[in-house]
Parts: structure tokens; C-alpha cells; sequence
């Protein structure tokens, strides 16, 4: 692997460790980018990666993403990002996931890891057993798809705020993309508002779970095409691109999936087909909040982590507002709203204490 130091430079990072344990087949990459705020926070990817760059472009990419979530959710986190290059389909010994808790434990509290694409909370459990550094565990926040359902829920609510002058979604035409996790919870959460969901999902059980709810079934691929007020896309990344942007029929874009834009430009061109865009880091950012509920003073609390998740309605209309006043789109707003809460914070004044 070449340059990784010019990578790490190109994006700021301030630490990568790579880890090997040769008796579990460790393979893994943690990439902390900012600690500004606080020990890195950020989730454990396991995945199949067909090269060693590969996985650091990922880990060097995923782990930016975080201190800007981290930041933007207003938490006293920075960012970081595991990966591990392992097929998450196949068996995943104990000792691979303790081997992976050592290399967190090495790192002294700079990161702590949670569940992401690949982890489960079993696996968590493992690293658990070497190290403290571990967040989102059954017997401490767990599953934070129900917040991030809700935080998505109120994101909606700014968005229509936005575009209609109200957050009332009675009656509203919402176009829900993936009934997993999120996308069910937020389904739950758009029905007792009143407002008219329609539904998708690979899997028909997942579709007929959104039916019973009351949602309107709907073809894959129709959803793009779909008259709606607001699309929300709760299953994968990179849905909105070139084939897709020209369908959408829609007022409003707002939902958890991660990395919605193929590419920045997908931004713009979204916004010149007069759709707003809630941007997705600060849309699905109730996960975050769930996971850091943790290390409130007095210990998780699920009616904290839900009030704060419903923050995410004031914070996206802030970002709305920067994006007026520095007439930008939502989506490169949100990241100067980031940027300067880590600013401020590196320009407090410092102080001596003796320890
Ligand atoms: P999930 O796996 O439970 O649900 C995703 C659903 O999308 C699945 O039911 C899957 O069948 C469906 N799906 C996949 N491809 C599809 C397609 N082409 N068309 C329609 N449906 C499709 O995942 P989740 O935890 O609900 O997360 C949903 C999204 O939100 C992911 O992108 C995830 O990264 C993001 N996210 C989740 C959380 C969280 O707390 N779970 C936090 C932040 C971001």
C-alpha cells in the first residue's frame, strides 16, 4: 500500500493503526481522524474488501464522515472508523472480534467502536471482553434504530417545515425506501402523524410488515417515480444519481440511508430540479446520539436519547438558515455548521490545571 501519510494528509487525519493477529486472521484498518471534541466515536465495518487500499479508502472516508456527524449532532466526540477486511457472512470467531478489541484497547480511549455494516451486537459482546471501549452493547444503549427512526421522523418534520411553512405531516404523501430497522420505525412514526406512506423493501416480509402497519405497497424500482411530497431513502447509499435525480416527483429528500449522493454534483442537481435535500449525516445523526447517551453523567437513559434525537429538527433549520444566508445548498451548509463547532472548540482559551 502506497502513501498512506500523503492519504492521511489529504484528509486531515491524525492516526491510522493497521492490525494483524496472526492466529485469528485480523485484518483490520482504524483510521481516527479528529479528536478535537473528544475520543473518537465512530462504528466497526466489517466487509470482504478486494484490496488493502480499498479498505483504507473506506476506513480513510467513513471516519471524516463521523467527527462531521459527531460534530454537527452536537456530541463531545471526534470521528473514527474501524474496518476489517472479512467477509461478515461467513463465520466470525470469538477471537477475531477480541483480536479486533485489542487493537482498540491499544489505542487507550482515543476510540471507541459500536456496530456498523457487518457487526452485530453479539460481536461487540467479544470485543467487549478486551476492552472498555465499546459502545452501543445490549445491556447499555443497543439497537439505536429505533432513535434514529425517530430522529429521521423529526428531520421530516423541519424538512416540511421548510418547504410548506409547517411540520404538520398530515396527509402528506411519503415515499419510505427500505422497511428495515429505520425505515419501519419510521413508518410507525409517519402513520400516527397521519400521513400517507408508501413503501418498499427487497424482501416481501418486510413489505407486508409495512402493509399491517397501514403503509401502501410499491414496486422497487417504482419508488423513484412515485408523486410524493417526500422520499425517503432508508436502505442503501448512492441513490440519488444521474438515472434516478430526472424520476423523483417529490418536494423533499429525507430519510437515514448514508451517503445518498453518489457524488457532490448529484447535490446540485438535485436542487435544480427544485427538490430539497435534508442532508443525510445530519438526517440519520439519532444513532450517534443514541450511542453517546452512553456517557451522559448519569448513564444511558432512552427518553434522553429520544429528546435529543428530536434536536435534530432545530439543527437542521439552523442549517437551513446558513444555507439562506450564505446561499448554499443544505448539504454543504451542514458541513460548515460541522467545521465550526470544531473551530470554536480549538479556539477556547486553554487553561493549567494541575492533574
Ligand atoms: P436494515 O438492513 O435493517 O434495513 C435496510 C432495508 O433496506 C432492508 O430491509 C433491505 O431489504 C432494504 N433494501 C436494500 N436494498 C433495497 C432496495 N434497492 N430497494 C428497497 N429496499 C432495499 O438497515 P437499517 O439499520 O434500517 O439502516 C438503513 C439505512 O440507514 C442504512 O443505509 C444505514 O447505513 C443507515 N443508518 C442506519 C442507522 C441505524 O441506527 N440503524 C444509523 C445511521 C444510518
Amino acid at each position: 500500500m502506497r502513501d498512506v501519510l500523503k492519504n492521511m494528509a489529504d484528509y486531515d487525519h491524525e492516526q491510522v493503526l493497521f492490525g494483524y493477529d496472526k492466529v485469528s486472521g485480523l485484518k483490520c484498518i482504524i483510521a481516527i481522524h479528529n479528536t478535537v471534541l473528544g475520543p473518537a466515536l465512530g462504528g466497526l465495518r466489517i466487509w470482504p474488501y478486494e484490496s488493502e487500499d480499498e479498505a483504507l479508502f473506506d476506513v480513510l472516508r467513513l471516519s471524516v464522515g463521523m467527527t462531521y456527524k459527531n460534530a454537527a449532532m452536537g456530541l463531545d466526540f471526534g470521528g473514527a472508523k474501524g474496518v476489517m477486511i472479512h467477509d461478515p457472512n461467513t463465520d466470525k470467531p470469538e477471537e477475531l472480534m477480541r483480536a479486533f478489541g485489542r487493537m482498540v484497547h491499544s489505542l487507550g480511549g482515543r476510540y471507541y467502536t459500536a456496530e456498523d455494516v457487518g457487526t452485530t451486537l453479539d460481536d461487540l459482546v467479544h470485543v467487549r471482553k478486551e476492552t472498555p471501549y465499546v459502545a452501543g452493547l445490549p445491556e447499555t444503549s443497543g439497537n439505536p434504530s429505533p432513535i434514529t427512526g425517530w430522529g429521521v421522523y423529526n428531520a421530516m418534520r423541519a424538512t416540511a417545515q421548510r418547504i410548506w411553512g409547517s411540520d404538520d405531516l398530515k396527509g402528506k404523501k411519503v415515499a419510505v425506501q427500505g422497511c428495515g430497522n429505520v425505515g419501519f420505525a419510521l413508518i410507525q412514526h409517519l402513520l400516527e402523524a397521519g400521513a400517507e406512506v408508501y413503501a418498499t423493501d427487497m424482501f416481501e416480509d418486510k413489505v407486508e410488515q409495512a402493509k399491517k402497519a397501514g403503509a401502501i405497497p410499491v414496486e422497487m424500482d417504482k419508488i423513484y417515480d412515485l408523486e410524493a411530497d417526500i422520499f425517503a431513502p432508508c436502505a442503501l447509499g448512492a441513490i440519488l444519481n444521474d438515472d434516478t435525480i430526472p424520476r423523483l416527483k417529490v418536494k423533499g429528500i429525507c430519510g437515514s440511508a448514508n451517503n445518498q449522493l453518489l457524488e457532490p454534483r448529484h447535490g446540485k442537481a438535485v436542487a435544480a430540479r427544485g427538490i430539497l435535500y435534508s442532508p443525510d449525516f445530519i438526517v440519520n445523526g439519532g444513532g450517534v446520539i443514541n450511542c453517546a447517551e452512553e456517557f451522559s453523567p448519569g448513564g444511558y437513559n432512552k427518553e434522553g436519547a429520544m429528546r435529543k434525537a428530536a434536536g435534530i429538527y432545530d439543527i437542521l433549520l439552523n442549517i437551513f438558515a446558513i444555507a439562506d444566508e450564505r446561499e448554499i445548498e443544505p448539504y454543504e451548509a451542514a458541513n460548515i455548521y460541522a467545521e465550526e463547532r470544531i473551530e470554536k472548540a480549538l479556539q477556547q482559551k486553554r487553561m493549567y490545571f494541575e492533574d
